[in-house]
């Protein structure tokens, strides 16, 4: 009920579902996980999908001797590129000038949209197709062409049922994963119609049946676009290249056959060279789908005269990024590749659910970089640094080795640094004990004054009871333990 009003009020204010920004406005974690912890169908959906793909990534990492070099490797070109983000991302713009694109600079969201949609008028064009893009859902990308009258039809077969059913998304690598097949056939026989090329007559959930729906549907969409959007997984500063990493060919078929290509990316995601790129086409797809070698992989330098777009323009987006960098614990974040993988096994995020999150980037990694992205002044914001048990299998999984625990723990600490009185007691509280517990003598008048009046102790603390409501408070005994001791040991 809540998540409809959500909905609803997303659209009275202009902002369509799937939009980074139609999670605005959205209760705070606790309250939205409560809620979706009462569905059952929606746990059960997660429960099969997530396990399903823990286990088979598990099977395809175990397969790799050196993992755990690869995923050092990961981390420390990561780091080295973020070190040097400047000179990497000068880099790449000159080679990808050199090359015949045209790279442009967007600080934030509003600029990214403004770039895109000019580039998309620019053509005389009112329709375009995506590849699945993590950036442009992030900057609300779909719902700021719409309100320049321009429809982009999402390609990605997740990404299409999420955009059909006026839904959000859920996972990062799998949008849809809280839907079964037979709500998937649903959405695909009321909807389709009305977005082009209906489902067949007497659509059933099997997989390929859907599947084959959903390439019907989409085929004349890709014959028909002159324009294609697209994110990119890496960008190759020595040469300019960009790359897209993705499962159903729907990617090739919008990087090739469009006459103008604009790309949306992430600061983040250049890496200096070809031999980097190596290392996280391997970890990648072992990580995300747990395939040994990505099925389709598709990589662009610039423009060609024989071949695919004439026209190419690389955005590049920084949207918070700059922050996140200059913070020392928070910019490890910054090296996710967005495989899933600690979504995957997060036991938060199987029970509650991606919409819980508020955010396009759910789990563990929206956990921590939505709040680093956007600040933490709005409360769902404020809660999702305590999305978690902190049980560290997030980390384990990591293929760049982001110490998750590490960076919920820091966001936990800016948050509660901003708190209200209830916080600025309790540091004074625990500034007070220090300074007691540095003087024994102090300590132990304390504790014999605290025995002789234990009669009149609260039950309850005043300014706790949240505590102490639950909680049965240990009754103080008759004496302290150093001077039983002294009586009965010495
Ligand atoms: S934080 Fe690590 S495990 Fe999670 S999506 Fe990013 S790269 Fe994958």
């Amino acid at each position: 009920m809540k998540e409809e009003k959500a909905r609803a009020s997303a659209r009275v204010d202009g902002r369509g579902p799937g939009d980074g920004r139609a999670f605005i406005g959205m209760p705070a974690f606790p309250e939205a996980a409560a809620e979706a912890v009462g569905n059952d169908t929606l746990r059960a959906n997660l429960r099969h999908a997530t396990r399903t793909i823990r286990d088979k990534r598990a099977v395809a990492v175990a397969e790799l001797d050196d993992w755990a070099e690869l995923r050092e490797a990961g981390k420390q070109i990561k780091d080295r590129t973020l070190h040097r983000l400047d000179h990497y991302l000068v880099q790449l713009e000159e080679s990808v000038t050199a090359a015949g694109g045209t790279v442009h600079w967007a600080a934030d969201a509003a600029e990214a949209n403004r770039i895109v949609a000019d580039l998309v008028k620019a053509t005389g064009e009112s329709e375009v197709v995506k590849v699945k893009s993590m950036a442009t859902q992030e900057i609300g990308l779909n719902e700021a062409l719409e309100a320049e009258g321009i429809t982009a039809y999402e390609t990605d077969l997740a990404e299409l049922i999420v955009q059909l059913g006026e839904d959000r998304p859920s996972h990062i690598l799998v949008p849809a994963i809280h839907r079964n097949r037979g709500e998937i056939r649903d959405i695909f026989r009321s909807e389709m119609g009305k977005w082009g090329r209906p489902a067949p007559e007497g659509l059933g959930d099997s997989p390929a049946e859907l599947a084959e729906a959903a390439r019907l549907h989409l085929r004349e969409k890709f014959l028909r676009a002159k324009v294609g959007i697209s994110g990119a997984n890496f960008m190759v500063a020595e040469t300019g290249t960009l790359v897209v990493v993705e499962s159903e060919g729907n990617g090739r078929m919008c990087l090739t056959l469009p006459e103008t290509l604009i790309s949306v990316v992430g600061i983040e995601k250049v890496v200096p060279t070809w031999r980097d790129l190596e290392v996280f086409l391997q970890t990648l797809p072992r990580s995300s789908t747990a395939e040994r070698m990505n099925p389709y992989t598709s990589m662009w330098t610039g423009t060609s005269d024989d071949d695919g777009p004439s026209d190419f323009h690389l955005v590049l987006l920084d949207n918070g990024r700059t922050d996140v960098l200059a913070d020392e614990v928070g910019r490890q974040t910054l090296r996710c590749i967005r495989c899933s993988a600690c979504l995957n096994v997060c036991p938060v995020y199987e029970r509650a659910g991606g919409h819980a999150y508020g955010s396009v980037y759910p789990g563990p990694i929206g956990a921590v970089l939505t709040p680093q992205l956007r600040g933490t002044t709005s409360e769902i914001d404020a809660s999702l640094p305590y999305a978690s048990t902190l049980c560290g299998a997030c980390y384990d999984v990591c293929p760049v080795a982001i110490d998750i625990p590490e960076v919920l723990v820091h966001l936990r600490e800016k948050v509660a640094d901003r708190g209200g009185r209830g916080h600025r007691l309790e540091k004074a509280a625990v500034k007070a004990a220090g300074w007691v517990l540095d003087r024994p003598g102090v300590l132990a008048a304390g504790e014999r004054v605290a025995a002789r009046t234990r009669g009149l102790h609260p039950g309850r603390l005043p300014g706790a009871s949240g505590w102490t409501d639950s909680r049965d408070l240990p009754r103080m005994p008759a004496e302290p333990f150093r001077d039983w001791w002294r009586k009965n040991r010495s």
